[in-house]
């Protein structure tokens, strides 16, 4: 079965290798107190760093989840209101917890043409955190973020759930960016990343928040030493260590995600065997990395269905777009080759 879910999704084939040799090196059993942990910590730290050009000066954090980053934004670096900015079912799960967390949250939703520096002037005067979303896996929009659409002293938290790892994110226009590894990242599901800046850790020391085990104060104490706050998924931190030391560095990945996303519009554009159109059509506000294609909801049944027979899973529509709406996802553990197996049953 091949996936094009826009996660989980493909896995790096290349990660039963690093798998293997994590058995054999016992690295499966290490305890996350211990100096081999730390040296592994501190190394996938570094890769990271420098194949994905991290200002030197921002941390990463491992959690479980991307979900998790969504309460630890609200639990730590909340001041007295956030606000929400979405155009789909992720963003707006995400300003639901953060609801119920504070109830002095403030909820923006924009349409699915529109930007988001057209919607910043509607930011409330009293906010200190505004949390975005880059990649909206849900209908595949993307968004440009910058930090000059927002008031210079706001945080600004960003959901690059399924981009991270597959284009260059703007770092420095954002405080803390996140990500789950099941997406653009090739890995099985149960790691979540966070990156955060100086001025998000500065929030979090103002506000001293040390309640819960996830606080980023607490998270930040065990960094330092190169350990983490719980007991991690150590089998994926050693996956993501090894796959980031031997893939190319992530502006490489860019190009080639670019170019078979120009594969796919050419596909799409042109073929003449399915009622389907991007549900996008600005290709400005397309994601790179998740294609969403809208038709009647036979067709939608019909591409599943004749994918599923041939082996190829593609993604469900999510949250208002279920029926209408198919999602193939473009990661980097994406081959034009496996592009080109789908592309042909598509066109049988
Ligand atoms: C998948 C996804 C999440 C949730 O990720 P989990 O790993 O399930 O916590 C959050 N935001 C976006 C944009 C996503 O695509």
């Amino acid at each position: 079965m091949l996936s094009f879910y826009p996660g989980p999704s493909k896995v790096y084939p290349q990660a039963l290798d690093f798998i293997q040799e994590a058995f054999d090196q016992g690295i499966v059993s290490i305890n996350h107190r211990s100096k081999r942990f730390e040296i592994l910590l501190k190394e996938t730290m570094e890769a990271m760093t420098a194949s994905w050009n991290i200002p030197p000066d921002y941390t990463i954090y491992f959690v479980s989840s991307a979900t998790e980053a969504w309460e630890i934004v609200a639990q730590s670096l909340v001041g007295s209101k956030s606000a929400h900015f979405y155009n789909g079912a992720f963003g707006k799960k995400w300003g639901q917890y953060a609801s119920q967390i504070n109830p002095n949250t403030q909820l923006i939703s924009f349409g699915l043409h529109e930007s988001l520096a057209e919607n910043a002037s509607q930011l409330a005067s009293d906010v200190d955190t505004v949390c975005l979303v880059q990649s909206e896996t849900s209908n595949g929009t993307g968004q440009q973020i910058c930090r000059s659409d927002y008031p210079t002293n706001v945080l600004i938290a960003v959901d690059a759930t399924s981009s991270m790892g597959g284009i260059v994110l703007p770092w420095e226009e954002a405080d803390v960016w996140f990500a789950s590894v099941q997406k653009c990242l090739g890995i099985p599901a149960g790691l979540g990343i966070m990156i955060c800046s100086p001025k998000a850790l500065q929030r979090a020391h103002s506000l001293n928040h040390r309640k819960h085990y996830n606080d980023i104060l607490l998270m930040e104490d065990n960094r330092k030493s190169f350990q983490t706050h719980y007991t991690p998924n150590v089998l994926s931190i050693y996956l993501m260590c090894r796959l980031t030391q031997t893939l190319p560095d992530l502006h490489e990945i860019e190009q080639e995600t670019q170019r078979k996303l120009a594969i796919w519009e050419q596909f799409w554009e042109t073929q003449k065997h399915w009622d389907l159109q991007f549900l996008i059509p600005e290709k400005a506000r397309r994601l790179p990395t998740v294609l969403a294609l809208t038709g009647p909801a036979a067709e939608i049944e019909r591409i599943q269905r004749v994918c599923l027979a041939h082996g190829i899973e593609l993604g469900k529509g999510y949250g208002e777009w279920k029926s209408n709406t198919v999602r193939i996802a473009n990661f980097p553990s994406h081959t034009e080759a496996d592009i080109q197996q789908l592309i042909n049953i598509l066109t049988l």
